[in-house]
């Protein structure tokens, strides 16, 4: 169980994101990632290895963009690879998800997804639920009751953050029995991480996200359900 670490705002995600995994790094991982949305669509860089490895990949192909999550893998389901490291996307690749934590019932939940046409590109229990959202959005939620209604099927532990490029002013956040899930307020910009001490430098103002609890994520804060 890693690190989660997202960012809402009008200053380029990705320095921020790198600048709060980093300080989950003492947590341990084995593979780091992030995805940043921009008017071009979703940039999705992750690796296995240390995060300036990562740092190391985004100098040669650089993302940018003002919203973005980014994550630390401690992998349970499938070994440490490009594949499996988070975020997961849905088959469109419109949409990607951030997960701390353990899905139960993901291998039934994986063979109804590909039963009805979904596409898996990775070993984690984590992807089961980017496909999840995307059947949802698809059959007309938007994405908070997409991502709510996919979380009502899964068992587990999670602490999970969802980006889609059909929703590009808005992460979507919830907690279950893992870990820990904070909003940090800030001045136009609204900040998501597992742990207070990812986003400490840039504001004091956090929210601490209860089990059971689902986020709005704007740049002028956080609404929870
Ligand atoms: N179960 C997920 C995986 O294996 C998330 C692991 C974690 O908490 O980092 O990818």
């Amino acid at each position: 169980m890693c690190g989660i670490v997202g960012y809402i705002g009008q200053r380029n995600a990705a320095p921020l994101i790198l600048d709060g995994l980093r300080r989950l790094e003492d947590r341990g991982y084995d593979s780091a990632g992030l995805a940043v949305l921009n008017g071009t669509g979703l940039q999705v860089r992750r690796q296995p290895g240390k995060i300036k490895e990562i740092e190391a990949l985004l100098e040669s192909r650089p993302v940018s963009g003002p919203i973005g999550l980014g994550h630390t893998r401690w992998a349970t389901h499938g070994r440490p690879s490009e594949a499996n490291a988070h975020p997961h996307a849905d088959c469109s690749g419109s949409l990607v998800v951030v997960h701390n934590g353990i899905l139960e019932n993901y291998t039934a939940l994986k063979e109804r997804l590909i039963a009805a046409g979904h596409c898996f590109r990775s070993g984690t229990d984590t992807e089961v639920l980017a496909h999840l959202v995307e059947s949802h959005l698809s059959g007309g939620a938007d994405l908070l009751n997409g991502v709510r209604a996919a979380l009502r099927e899964v068992r587990g532990a999670y602490a999970v953050g969802v980006l889609s490029a059909d929703a590009p002013d808005r992460l979507v956040v919830a907690k279950y029995g893992a870990g820990s899930g904070v909003v940090g307020l800030g001045e136009g910009e609204t900040y998501v991480a597992s742990d207070i001490p990812a986003i400490l430098p840039y504001t004091r103002d956090v929210v601490i996200l209860e089990d059971g609890e689902i986020g709005v994520v704007t740049r002028q804060g956080v609404s929870i359900m």
